[in-house]
């Protein structure tokens, strides 16, 4: 068998589709965040504004969370040393750790390597010892909790996505004697649409479920100390497990629960993913526990993240740009078509230095392919005219349609 052919042809087949991947190569600037440096294959180097990071504050390049990286790595070295039962549980490690804990109001946490990790090793553990347990995954779930929970090989069934009456419908379905763990997401990355958090632990409450949030698009982003849409909501203590990521508006690396000491104990026990894996380097925890320090107290990077969002939306909307309306800081730019959305793109890229990455299917569900705009506090209002200029005149060029100006 020729092996490398039946690889070719698949890729040909996500070529054939407008779905190949091309990443952007980029060296990020410390200090000049939006700006990067773009590496072309000619070996060029060009300046482009970031307009796609998940870096949403821009705390990938804050002093206090560089300073707390020098720090840590010129005091520990580079790497962990080990996985957490074998020599690899540093001071650092059990200090983010209890950080976390009183960032959600829970008794414990408990980091991993990635949000990724963290959703796979946790739900998969979960479901897996619980007794004879039946998860209720929102149809919108991550890859990385469709993963975990296919993992644990417990039944799982879909409940229609934030649809409270379906999620009840289900529950009440199920013998009560059964274990039920219902997981869902708080801001939906995609569409970056909220989950009604409160009407859901109404349901689960009345079922007796026990309950998982990712919070991975909302932590550091909303209530008032970052930790999320259930801290804003006054939601936290009724939630059983909250889970995050370190990686985006904390802007550095490493994954996260939040719950009971019980519950952060039973994952550290048994779950594969978190003992046989090395443990984040110190240098990383250390960045990620004053990054989430400073947004313990700061408002100004919120503030003014909302303020760039809100401005945005309404030069796209004077343009009549069709994006879909929500309640969050993610702005899709519907393209509803792959190639067209990889050369819109494209086009940003090389003629105006905009870095914007096409979204395709399986991230997306085809036909609903898009441009994801993630505005930050560290854009300008002379980058946000340069962005909606250049949006609107290929908007113009490819006599793409655009909304009704609202009267
Ligand atoms: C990015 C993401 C994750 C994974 O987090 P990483 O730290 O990037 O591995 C988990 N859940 C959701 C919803 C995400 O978008």
């Amino acid at each position: 068998m020729d092996y490398d052919a039946a690889f070719a042809e698949q890729l040909d087949g996500l070529r054939g589709a407008g779905n190949y991947r091309v990443f952007a190569e980029l060296e990020r600037r410390a200090g000049s965040f939006p700006r990067a440096s773009r590496w072309t294959e000619d070996g060029q180097v060009s300046d482009v504004t970031v307009w796609c990071s998940n870096d949403y504050l821009g705390m990938g390049q804050h002093p206090k969370v560089l300073d707390a990286m020098h720090e840590a790595l010129d005091r520990c070295g580079a790497g962990a040393g080990g996985t957490r039962n074998i020599s690899g549980t540093n001071h650092q490690h059990v200090v983010l750790e209890s950080e976390l804990a009183d960032l959600h109001g829970k008794e414990a946490a408990l980091i991993f390597t990635s949000g990724y990790v963290s959703n796979w090793a946790s739900l998969s553990t979960l479901a897996a010892r619980l007794p004879d347990c039946v998860v209720f995954s929102d149809a919108l779930n991550h890859a990385s909790m469709i993963e975990g929970i296919r993992h644990s090989r417990a039944e799982c069934q879909r409940w229609r996505h934030n649809d409270c009456a379906h999620l009840d419908e289900l529950l009440s379905a199920v013998a009560p004697g059964r274990a039920k763990l219902v997981a869902f997401e708080s801001v939906y990355s995609m569409d970056g649409d909220i989950a009604p958090i409160a009407d859901i632990l109404d349901v689960c409450e009345k079922h007796g479920a026990f309950t998982y949030i990712d919070e991975v698009h909302a932590v550091g982003l909303y209530g008032p100390r970052g930790g999320g849409i259930a801290e804003r909501e006054g939601l936290m203590h009724r939630i059983d497990v909250i889970e995050g990521t370190l990686g985006k508006a904390f802007g550095v690396m490493g994954g996260y629960i939040a719950a009971s000491k019980t519950v952060c104990d039973f994952v550290r026990s048994f779950a594969s993913g978190f003992i046989f894996s090395t443990a984040l380097p110190p240098a990383i925890a250390a960045g990620a526990t004053a990054s989430i320090r400073h947004l313990k107290e700061s408002q100004i990077e919120r503030v003014r993240h909302q303020n760039r969002v809100k401005i945005v939306r309404d030069r796209l909307n004077a343009l009549g740009i069709p994006h879909l309306p929500n309640p969050s800081h993610i702005i899709p730019i519907m393209v509803g078509d792959a190639h067209h959305a990889k050369m819109i793109s494209d086009w940003l890229m090389d003629n105006h230095g905009i870095y914007v990455q096409p979204i395709n299917y399986p991230t997306v569900p085809k036909g609903t392919e898009r441009l994801r705009i993630t505005p930050s506090p560290v854009h300008t209002d002379a980058d946000i005219d340069r962005l909606v200029e250049a949006i609107s005149e290929i908007w113009s060029q490819c006599r793409l349609a655009r909304q009704e100006l609202a009267a």
